[in-house]
């Protein structure tokens, strides 16, 4: 790709595609969002690294907060998958156990512990347990089915003494897009609370894109520490983590709990990130526009895919959205596996042609930004009704 505007992406040949990717869906503004580039530009005029606090960390602390106040304390890094690894290392030392249970299908970036059953690229490349990843770290991985609180209470019989945390995308989105069961992240908070082990959100992409203020308002489950990402940086590197103030008190200087990065915190990325969060905050009907246009392309699609004969499920919630090529509802990985992979890669492509850029694969979310319109999504529904065609009529041949 060459450049994006708004919805859009340009390759080298000069073909515009309707994105919605996103940067893995860290544009909820679209692509060179003028308040965020201007943001950059102003904030690399004044030095791009100092290696030491700065007003704008505060600053977007405090913005996050704001809409998600079960952040006490806060710590940037400079991606995602840093602070799922701190926050996990943070909970082990704040309760002195060892042991983590994860999800089927659940990516938390790819730090050792969770490149087990893991999600993402590593589910889409056929490497779920990556080479590398030592046999004792993963003894300390316990992994579940999504949406199982049954299995869940097993773990916890079985292995209480054990376990420092469960982490959890609150609504997974490296699976394709499955939310979460009623019940299940309550479940997780009762077994949680009952055995003094910590729940870790993961809400590196559903952070400020299921809801203002994440999975945790639109589930009213609220976690222990949360790990943020992707929208935060207004398409900068960018990561944190953060919550209960009793628990942040143990990273280190305060506490002993070791954590750090050279750039972490960086002004640009800072400055991208308040940009992207003030036009959030500034904006109270963002999240039901938003809902409304994912909603508008989700139902669209099916009605195409239906049309075609095609069996789907869908899925979406705030600006997230999938289309399974899939015969039932998806509730977990196991669900998702049975989706036809083939016929997605066949769809994709047909798709690109006609200058539509979904994710490259069934196992990823479809994402929405506020710069998307309904002719964008109308556009969308049109290409597909066209692409499906064209699946139907090569497969008849
Ligand atoms: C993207 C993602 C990560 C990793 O973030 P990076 O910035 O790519 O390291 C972690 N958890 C979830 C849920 C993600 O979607």
């Amino acid at each position: 790709m060459q450049r994006g505007s708004g919805p859009f992406l340009y390759d080298l040949d000069g073909h515009e595609y309707v994105d919605y990717v996103l940067s893995w869906g860290a544009l909820l503004q679209g692509h060179a969002y003028p308040p965020v580039v201007k943001a950059i530009v102003q904030a690399a005029g004044r030095g791009t690294s100092f290696g030491t606090p700065t007003e704008a960390e505060s600053e977007l602390g405090e913005l996050i907060a704001s809409m998600m106040p079960s952040i006490e304390r806060i710590r940037f890094t400079s991606s995602g998958t840093e602070a799922t690894m701190s926050a996990v290392r943070l909970a082990r030392g704040y309760t002195g156990r060892d042991a983590i249970v994860k999800f089927a299908g659940c990516y938390h970036g790819h730090a050792d512990a969770f490149l087990i059953a893991a999600g993402s690229g590593a589910l889409t490349n056929g490497i779920p347990n990556s080479p590398g990843v030592t046999a004792g770290i993963a003894r300390d991985t316990i992994v579940l089915p999504f949406n199982d609180a049954a299995a869940v209470s097993v773990a916890f019989d079985e292995h209480a003494a054990r376990i420092a945390a469960v982490v959890v995308e609150p609504y997974a989105g490296n699976m394709g897009f499955v939310p979460p069961a009623p019940g299940f992240l309550r479940a997780l908070r009762d077994r949680c609370d009952a055995n003094g082990s910590l729940l870790i959100f993961d809400e590196v992409m559903t952070g400020f894109r299921v809801a203002r203020g994440g999975a945790q308002q639109r589930t009213g489950i609220v976690p222990d520490l949360t790990t943020l990402g992707k929208v935060i940086g207004g398409g900068l590197p960018i990561g944190a983590f953060g919550g209960r103030a009793d628990i942040m008190a143990e990273l280190a200087p305060d506490g002993a709990v070791y954590q750090a990065g050279t750039l972490s915190g960086n002004p640009l990325a800072m400055a991208a990130g308040i940009a992207a969060l003030r036009a959030i905050a500034a904006d109270p009907t963002l999240y039901e526009r938003l809902e409304v246009l994912a909603k508008l392309l989700c139902d669209g699609l099916a009605e195409v895919f239906t049309k075609h004969g095609i069996a789907q499920s869908s899925t979406y919630a705030g600006s997230m959205l999938c289309t399974f090529f899939n015969t039932e509802e998806v509730r977990d990985l196991d669900g998702a596996l049975r989706s036809d992979t083939a016929a997605y890669a066949k769809y994709f492509h047909a798709m690109l042609d006609r200058g539509i850029y979904i994710a490259p694969s069934q196992f990823e979310s479809m994402f929405v930004s506020a710069a998307h319109t309904t002719r964008e999504i109308e556009r969308t529904i049109a290409a597909a009704d066209e692409s499906l065609a064209q699946l139907v009529a090569v497969a008849a041949r």
